[in-house]
């Protein structure tokens, strides 16, 4: 990882560490049972990682984004199941409680995010994924202030793990995005139940599952940010969330070239290494150069963050480009140990079917290339 900057080499090497030790063992397990592991979720507790985007004052690491990026490359690079639940809580459940919430709500969650209890982020719903705007879980304002909540959500990253789940909801009957409202719920509240867990091709150890809400019953102090900018909070929410998945796709890139190096260097045919034959060592260059290319972006996009500047096209591009990477690379690393890469022996077939899921989650590849292609027209009309 050369192109990361000096001052974050020590912090990538403390968490490469830490995930060989800590992570790497069980990732394997993970995937064939399809469940994450406990020891996993408390040794990374006592590191204090998924507090990473949280501010000091509440007991997190309020880590830049830069350091963030490369931590969620670390684990990513040895557990994609790992990695996206950790990107899930950090990114989209953690977030819009730091930028969005009260003190009351902040004090409330994140000492408690920060120590390890999860949270999640339920937007998509089935009949509402990259269109989120057509949300139909509806809120309904009591005259006592309180809110009732009615609906089904899918696919959300943490769903029966977390204490916490940041939602979205309707909470008016106009069909536009400024009726949608963001609330917290949490899973002890009467009328939650979690649903059905997804089997899916890849992540297989991250827990995904459907959402319920039956006549839910929740004050005030449940929602979050104003009513109405729910869909405006979510899309700031998802140009962050877009860096730490282009960062978990760049992992899982970094990891099927690491095994595939190893492979071709050790394995002979006719005396010779294989990465001598030509079109091997044609593959390793390509997989390194991109790689490098990507995550050059997903640093830069980083750094813009924390910099201040606007970043949304950058992390759209981010995405974008690390997650066909990511696809790239695993794929390329199959082919490379050929019928081993088909074997559970070699972790490379997982990397595989994990870095497919990264270019669906936080907006398909077609959904970054709408919302780069309509900055560029909107930078055009500023001229
Ligand atoms: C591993 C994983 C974890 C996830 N975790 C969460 C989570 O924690 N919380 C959450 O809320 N959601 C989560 N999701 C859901 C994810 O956000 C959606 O899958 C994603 O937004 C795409 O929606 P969809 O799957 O319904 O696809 P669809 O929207 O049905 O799209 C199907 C196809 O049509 C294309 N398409 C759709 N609209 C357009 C358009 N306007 N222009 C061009 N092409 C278009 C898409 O690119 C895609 O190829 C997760 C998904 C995955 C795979």
């Amino acid at each position: 990882m050369t192109v990361v900057p000096e001052s974050h080499r020590p912090w990538q090497a403390k968490i490469e560490a830490f995930c060989r030790t800590h992570i790497a063992p069980h990732a394997g397990r993970m995937d064939r049972e399809g469940e994450f592991a406990d020891e996993v979720q408390q040794a990374m507790a006592a590191e204090g990682l998924w507090g990473a985007v949280i501010p000091r004052d509440y007991g997190g690491l309020e880590l830049d984004t830069r350091s963030y990026a490369i931590l969620i490359e670390e684990v990513g690079r040895v557990c994609g199941s790992t990695c996206l639940m950790l990107a899930a809580h950090c990114s989209l459940g953690c977030f819009p409680i730091v930028a969005f919430g009260t003190e009351e709500q902040k004090q409330k969650y994140l000492p408690r995010a920060a120590k390890g209890e999860l949270v999640a982020f339920a937007l998509t719903e089935p009949e509402a994924g990259s269109d989120a705007g057509a949300t139909q879980t509806k809120a309904l304002q009591q005259g006592d202030g309180s809110w009732v909540v009615q609906g089904t959500k899918c696919w959300c990253t943490n769903a029966t793990r977390a204490f916490a789940h940041v939602i979205t909801a309707r909470t008016d009957d106009s069909p536009g995005v400024g009726s949608i409202t963001c609330f917290i719920l949490e899973p002890g509240m009467d009328g939650f139940a979690t649903g059905k867990k997804e089997d899916k091709m890849g992540l297989r150890g991250s827990d995904t599952a459907y959402l319920h809400f039956d006549d839910l019953k929740i004050g005030d102090e449940q929602r979050l940010g104003d009513v109405g900018v729910g869909f405006k909070q979510f899309m700031i929410t998802l140009d962050g969330g877009r860096i730490s998945i282009g960062a978990m796709a760049l992992g899982l890139a970094q990891a099927a070239l690491d095994v595939s190096l190893r492979y071709a260097v050790e394995h002979r045919e006719n005396g010779k290494p294989m990465a001598a034959r030509q079109s091997v060592a044609f593959d390793l260059a390509d997989m390194e150069t991109q790689l490098t290319a990507a995550r050059l972006l997903v640093l830069e996009s980083a750094a813009m963050k924390d910099r201040g500047e606007p970043f949304s096209k950058y992390s759209a591009m981010a995405k974008l480009f690390a997650s066909e990477v990511g696809r790239f690379c695993t794929y390329t690393g199959v082919g490379i140990l050929g019928k081993d890469g088909c074997s559970e022996r070699y972790p490379v077939e997982r990397f595989y079917r994990d870095a497919k899921l990264c270019e669906i989650g936080e907006g398909t590849s077609e959904i970054q290339r709408l919302v780069i292609s309509r900055a560029l027209v909107k930078e055009l009309e500023a001229l």
